[in-house]
């Protein structure tokens, strides 16, 4: 009989968006007469069209596929280079970044990357402790915490959901959401800014301080911008190679999901510097480029043609500008869920460069009840902070992915609340 990845066997029930699910439909039975009503904040998906250039260029390509002369098989398995040279003008040049397309590898959104980048890291225990000693903030997206417990990179959950072999970082009020380094070493680091689930947003000298923490530890940083073209603040840092001497020490994750509506589409890269190395088993210092090169080439042909050519007009002058416009209408209904829940008596954090607005609960209040609340009394679904870790209770997270006639509902429904105010 076949063994079974028993790692899987660690993974805490109830995983909090199939819960929130179960909690929507259980309510919707008992109360058919108001089922309609339902506005979801919940889930960070985006919820206005793919844009007009995205589309036309998935035309033209789905026709080139159709003809003898212009058909394509295989493709790199790291990606087209018109992709990654698009990207390298586009998303790193402008801002003085030096990224070379053959350090860009392509994929099928960033949720796979940041799972697959495990494969060519050491995992699970070795010499009697953890092979590597792995750092995440918390609250967090949930993506990197299970990834590492499927590896085998951490011991069962304990009664507060924290795994054994972790390390976690405190995102709280008083640090901004945006913890420092720990005093002490540690091998490897997710980070994500603009972050989910906080809206939180770190500065320059914040992001230089932990790159001058990974180069004196020798540690490496898993750095997450899948909300960059989110950020408002032109000083504040697009990436992580903006920062001197990050190019030994990060690898970054891009997704085209929330700032081109490619959630359904799937596209998303990665950079891996030839600079950054880990160390081997034998002591020796190897560098991770020709590793995840040759994981992508055993592993995948990467996606589609046709979706390549999608995320490539991203980058045209009218994608340009027609993302820009996705991505004000997302921070204008962001700026409006700040006034109003401010308005309406709540303590409201983040939005500021982010989709996500991270609101305190009523005094007194778990974020689980306050979710069972606003579902019953207003019928608005939000995300309860707990199920982003231990950190996260006494929160919830409103997402700004909605229509603006939504978004002003869950306003004035929320205003209407008779006790939020402490
Ligand atoms: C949405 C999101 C992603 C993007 O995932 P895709 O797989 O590219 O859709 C990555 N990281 C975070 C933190 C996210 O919220």
């Amino acid at each position: 009989m076949a063994r079974i990845n028993d790692h899987y066997r660690k993974l805490t029930a109830g995983y909090l968006f199939p819960e929130i699910a179960r909690r929507v439909d259980h309510w919707q039975q008992a109360h058919p007469d108001r089922a309609g009503r339902i506005i979801r904040c919940g889930i960070g998906d985006v919820t206005e069209p793919l844009p007009a250039a995205v589309r036309a260029a998935m035309h033209r390509a789905i026709d080139e596929m159709g003809d003898r002369a212009t058909f394509r098989g295989y493709g790199p398995p790291t990606g087209y280079d018109f992709l990654r040279r698009a990207i390298a003008e586009g998303d790193f040049a402008p801002r003085g970044v030096n990224v070379d397309p053959d350090e860009i590898f392509i994929s099928d959104g960033s949720k796979t990357d940041c799972g697959a980048i495990l494969d060519i890291l050491a995992c699970g225990p070795a010499d009697g402790g953890r092979a590597n000693r792995i750092g995440i903030t918390d609250p967090v997206y949930p993506v990197y915490v299970d990834t590492n417990v499927m590896a085998g990179n951490t011991g069962p959950a304990g009664p507060d959901g924290r795994y054994a072999g972790l390390v976690y970082l405190d995102a709280t009020v008083e640090n901004g959401f945006t913890p420092p380094p720990p005093d002490g070493p540690l091998d490897v680091v997710y980070l994500c800014y603009p972050n989910n689930p906080t809206g939180g947003m770190i500065d320059r000298a914040g992001l230089e301080a932990w790159v001058a923490w990974a180069r004196r530890h020798d540690a490496l940083i898993l750095y997450d911008v899948a909300y960059r073209d989110f950020i408002r603040d032109p000083a504040r840092p697009h990436s992580i190679y903006e920062i001197d001497g990050a190019r030994t020490c990060a690898i970054e994750f891009h997704s085209f999901s929330k700032n081109g509506g490619f959630t359904g589409v799937r596209c998303g890269y990665t950079v891996c510097p030839r600079d950054v190395a880990g160390r081997s088993a034998d002591g020796s210092h190897v560098p991770l480029h020709p590793l995840w090169t040759r994981r992508w080439s055993t592993k995948s042909n990467n996606v589609a043609y046709v979706v390549q050519r999608g995320a490539e007009a991203l980058y045209s002058p009218e994608g340009r500008a027609q993302t820009a416009a996705l991505i004000d209408h997302y921070m204008g209904n962001a700026r409006r869920l700040i006034d109003g829940l401010r308005d309406a008596g709540f303590t409201v954090h983040g939005g500021e460069h982010a989709p996500y607005v991270w609101v305190e609960c009523p005094p007194g209040t778990g974020s689980w009840a306050t979710f069972d609340r606003l579902l019953d009394e207003v019928q608005v679904v939000v995300t309860p902070g707990a199920g982003f870790g231990r950190c996260g209770e006494g929160f919830f997270r409103v997402s700004a992915f909605n229509s603006r006639a939504n978004v002003d509902a869950v306003v004035n429904r929320l205003s209407a609340m008779s006790t939020v105010r402490a």
